[in-house]
């Protein structure tokens, strides 16, 4: 359940005394290494091309930004949907969750999923247009082979 874990992970550094971003650059280290050794690829790297030499990954020479950034962003995404789904059921509220009782406010709970909504439509429309730049990004083409005489 990656929003349970996200969840989990940004929590433990945004909630110890002094939060060091640091900490959460490692967490998404930790992260990008559960995506493994891609086949054939030296160990560590997830992604890239031996004829290339050119690769993705998390090995003791470091973490490729582009998968530090990917791991970061789920990371948070998933934070921010347990996040908002934790105070829909506790009916997180300012003015009517209080001491002693805690009683949860319903009012507070249908605006956090509204919240919830409206974040999973963000990721939604970002997902349109990941797909758009798959299907429309123009790729290079390999050289013209030489004619045959
Ligand atoms: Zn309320």
């Amino acid at each position: 359940m990656p929003i349970a874990q996200g969840l989990q992970a940004v929590d433990a550094v945004l909630s110890s005394p002094n939060w060091d971003i640091n900490r959460l650059l490692m967490a998404a280290r930790d992260r990008a290494q559960l995506l493994g050794t891609g086949s054939g690829l030296p160990s560590g790297y997830a992604f890239g091309l031996n004829n290339c030499g050119t690769y993705y990954g998390v090995t003791n020479r470091g973490t490729s930004q582009e998968l530090y950034l990917w791991c970061l962003s789920l990371l948070l995404a998933e934070y921010t949907a347990g996040l908002l789904a934790r105070k829909a059921a506790e009916g997180h509220c300012q003015q009517h969750r209080k001491a002693p009782d805690f009683n949860p406010c319903p009012d507070m709970a249908k605006e956090h999923m509204r919240m919830l909504g409206a974040f999973k439509e963000a990721l939604r429309a970002l997902i349109d247009e990941i797909e758009q730049l798959e299907q429309q990004t123009p790729l290079p083409q390999p050289p013209a082979a030489v004619p045959t005489p």
